[in-house]
């Protein structure tokens, strides 16, 4: 697992962390596992990377939209339903669920 200099963990959930934990092996597969923003960057207002809720992975290696869905077909096979695995532009986007927050409250309501 690689982190892009500057991506910040402080007060990252342990939902989270056990997400990076389970989808190594699968990215490390893919040819690069690298995680490009935790609770670092701009969002949107209503962001879960706020509350230490979501991760974004580099897609950069896998060069073709058909790649980038296979992998992230995987990813929500493996991770199941406590999270949301969503393509965007340049990353997946990796977030906590709509099941999760049923049973364990909203993240963004008591942080
Ligand atoms: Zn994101």
């Amino acid at each position: 697992m690689n982190v892009k200099d500057g991506v910040l963990f402080n007060g990252v959930r342990g939902v989270i962390l056990r997400a990076m934990a389970s989808i190594e092996p699968i990215m490390e597969a893919s040819g690069e596992f690298t995680i490009t923003s935790v609770k670092d960057g701009t969002h949107g207002p209503n962001s879960f990377h706020y509350v230490g809720c979501a991760f974004d992975l580099r897609t950069r290696h896998l060069q073709t939209p058909e790649r980038v869905e296979s992998v992230a077909k995987e990813l929500r096979e493996t991770l199941g339903n406590s999270y949301q695995v969503i393509v965007e532009k340049d990353h997946i986007h990796i977030e906590i669920s709509p099941q999760w927050v049923a049973l364990n409250g909203d993240p963004r309501k008591v942080a």
